[in-house]
């Protein structure tokens, strides 16, 4: 794909809280500033959103799916045409989204234009199409009935998401929601408002009746617990930290037992044995941890390498970390932006301090880079063992731990040894041990041979401590949909 430059002209038009196809300031007349992490400076403030203008969007939300409304009513194909003439003007307005995700989240300008803006697009196309497709059955049930079953939207969806893709969360939430006929209100991070705003614009421009997208950007203790705790919400789709995931649940227990969906973190393993192809094994593994700074909730950030190629291991993988070029995302040849924020680069720099404390080998990086930005040195770690921080702890950083085993059982064990079930790979050439380590591991996803490689068709989501229910594909559809069962009395019932 031909990738043009970032725009030199960027001017943010959109700072206010999307409510009903209009621009509000908040209620509390607060405003929060958004920073770019890579040079520490202010881009702009924006509105910040809490409690009242949370009630405002629910109450918008909650009008636009009100019995006999322009959204109700709908032809369900036209909800499939709205979703993906938002797609139209997202690739209309590619080169400006790009821009601005790579300026507020540290994103390489060039991945930002082909992966984030290519999945968010695909995101809205696929969930076009499931639009008209969502059907119940007719059902033979005993006795003179006609049975059948409606796939009804749930109602107002609150739906809260993470910086680490500001622009594709966004649109795992809008599209499945919104397909099957939902209303939405989303909290984007407080770090990262910007893309979700223009977005905003986009829906006004694309058609969507008042009320059925509304997008309020604040800070997650009170905006966020304001959507989780509210009693006219009745389902809330949150991805984040597993700490705020309980909180969520909590929230919703305590509340209305709004229905709840958790995407949340990990601490994926990823298994190479001795007789796997290496170099394709360093590189996935590589990508795998180090793919935008590390901060993917998939992060392969847990690697098991087979004794007898561990050395090995080490050393490709250390030269390959080492190739990095650091700098402002936006320039051309950078490689590794900027972590998000202080608080994170701060945390991972404390637990780079724990591997080295606890006795893990540093093989290369270790600290902070440049005099501004949130910047940290790729940074390698052998000799680690399960009970280090570092192989426990969820780090969001570009930081590589491999640790050593000696039999496919031992493995297996170990890397089903945490609360995390997200993802896992395993590399090898022989399809036993593929097909054996693949099904016992206690993740919601698998890679074989590979590592990373998502997509909107397949569902994805996570087993124990890493989150409730599935997103993308059609298992989403499942989250945003009440079944009904209607059952009619009939006179007369023939096979
Ligand atoms: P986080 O606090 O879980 O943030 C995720 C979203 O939840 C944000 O919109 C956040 O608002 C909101 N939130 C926070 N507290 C809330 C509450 N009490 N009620 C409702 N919503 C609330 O994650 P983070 O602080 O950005 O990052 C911390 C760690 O989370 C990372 O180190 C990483 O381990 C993990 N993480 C995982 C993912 C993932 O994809 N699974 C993504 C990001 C982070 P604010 O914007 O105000 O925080
Ligand atoms: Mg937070």
């Amino acid at each position: 794909m031909n990738v043009p430059a970032p725009l030199t002209n960027l001017k943010i038009q959109y700072t206010k809280i999307f409510i009903n196809n209009e621009w509000h300031d908040s209620v509390s007349g607060k405003k929060f500033p958004v920073i770019n992490p890579a040079t520490e400076e202010k881009i702009c403030d924006v509105e910040e959103g809490d409690k009242e203008d949370v009630n405002k969007a629910v109450k918008a939300a909650r009008q636009a799916f009100q019995i006999g409304s322009p959204w109700r009513t709908m032809d369900a194909s036209e909800r499939g045409r709205l979703l993906n003439k938002l797609a139209d003007l997202v690739e209309r307005d590619r080169q400006l989204l790009a821009t601005m995700e790579s300026m507020n989240a540290g994103k390489i300008f060039a991945n930002a234009y082909t992966m984030d803006l290519g999945s968010s697009v695909n995101v809205l196309r696929y969930y076009a199409s499931w639009a008209d497709k969502i059907q119940g059955r007719t059902i033979p049930i005993d006795g003179k009935f006609f049975s059948y079953t409606r796939h009804e939207p749930v109602g107002v969806c609150g739906q809260i998401i993470p910086w680490n893709f500001p622009l594709i969360m966004l649109m795992w939430k809008i599209g499945p929601a919104v397909c099957c006929g939902n209303t939405v209100i989303i909290k984007p991070a407080e770090q990262t408002p910007l893309t979700a705003l223009h977005v905003a614009s986009l829906i006004k421009e694309a058609g969507f009746p008042p009320g059925v997208v509304n997008i309020v950007p604040g800070y997650g203790p009170t905006a966020g617990a304001a959507i989780s705790s509210h009693m006219d919400v009745d389902k809330v789709a949150f991805t984040g930290s597993t700490e705020v995931g309980m909180l969520i649940k909590e929230a919703a227990g305590k509340s209305n037992l709004k229905r709840v969906s958790l995407e949340l973190g990990g601490k994926s393993p990823c298994i190479v044995f001795a007789d796997a192809d290496l170099d394709n094994a360093v590189e996935f593994a590589h990508q795998g941890v180090f793919f935008h700074q590390g901060q993917c909730c998939t992060a392969a950030s847990r690697l098991f390498v087979e004794e007898s190629i561990y050395n090995e291991f080490v050393q490709r993988s250390v030269e390959r970390a080492k190739k990095y070029t650091l700098g402002n995302p936006l320039n051309p040849g950078v490689q590794q932006g900027p972590q998000i924020d202080k608080e994170q680069y701060t945390k991972i720099l404390d637990l780079i301090e724990s591997g080295k404390k606890e006795g893990a080998k540093l093989e290369c990086g270790g600290g902070s880079w440049g005099d501004k930005g949130y910047f940290i040195q790729p940074t390698v770690f052998s000799n680690v063992t399960d009970d280090m921080r570092i192989a426990k702890e969820e780090i969001f950083g570009p930081v590589q731990q491999i640790m050593k085993f000696k039999t496919i059982d031992e493995v297996i064990k170990r890397a089903n040894n945490t609360h995390y079930g997200l993802s896992g790979a395993v590399f090898t050439k022989d399809l036993d041990k593929a097909l054996t380590v693949s099904s016992v591991l206690q993740s919601g996803t698998v890679w074989v041979n590979c590592y990373g490689g998502g997509s909107c068709q397949a569902p994805f989501g996570g087993f124990k401590m890493s989150g409730n229910g599935r997103e993308m594909g059609e298992y989403a559809l499942h989250e945003y949909i009440e079944v009904k069962t209607v059952t009619v009395k009939i006179s007369e019932k023939n096979s």
